[in-house]
């Protein structure tokens, strides 16, 4: 269903390899469970708790890029869905905004070059209201308990 190649945003990236329907599951986040003081910053990582993060799993999962504007999302756990019909070869995105969560994450630029592109990639807790509760429905369970 899916193919890592490279990607014109960022390094490599995740594409459909054919048409995907809205709301199938396209692939499931794995990897080791490590604490913050456990993960490499420079390696993949996915936060998926207040101190727990998925360490790469050498899967497609960890080649996923960021889009302010994706057509993937979370909804129920570690599941990345299908937020509309994606056409074969379009690039997945999902919002990472949607699992990170850090007091201290002072956020990156954002390359997705989309029309609603916020600039900065942030934790959940720095977006604005508005932008909260319209990335709710796709945030990672930890984050919709947190902040209700
Ligand atoms: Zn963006």
């Amino acid at each position: 269903m899916i193919y890592v190649g490279a990607s014109g945003q960022h390094g490599r990236g995740v594409f459909a390899a054919r048409p995907i329907a809205a709301n199938t599951v396209i692939l499931v986040f794995e990897g080791p469970l490590l604490t913050r003081g456990e993960i490499d910053p420079e390696d993949y990582h996915l936060q998926i708790g207040a101190d727990l993060y998925l360490g790469p799993s050498g899967q497609a999962d960890d080649y996923v890029n960021h889009s302010c504007d994706p057509n993937a999302g979370f909804g129920d756990g570690l599941r990345l869905r299908a937020l509309r019909p994606i056409a074969a070869g379009e690039e997945i995105t999902w919002d990472y905004s949607c699992a990170i969560d850090e007091a201290d994450f002072a956020g990156f630029p954002c390359g997705c070059k989309a029309a609603n592109c916020r600039g900065l990639v942030r934790s959940f807790r720095h977006l604005s209201a508005a932008d909260r509760e319209r990335l709710r429905p796709w945030t990672l369970p930890y984050l919709r308990e947190r902040y209700r």
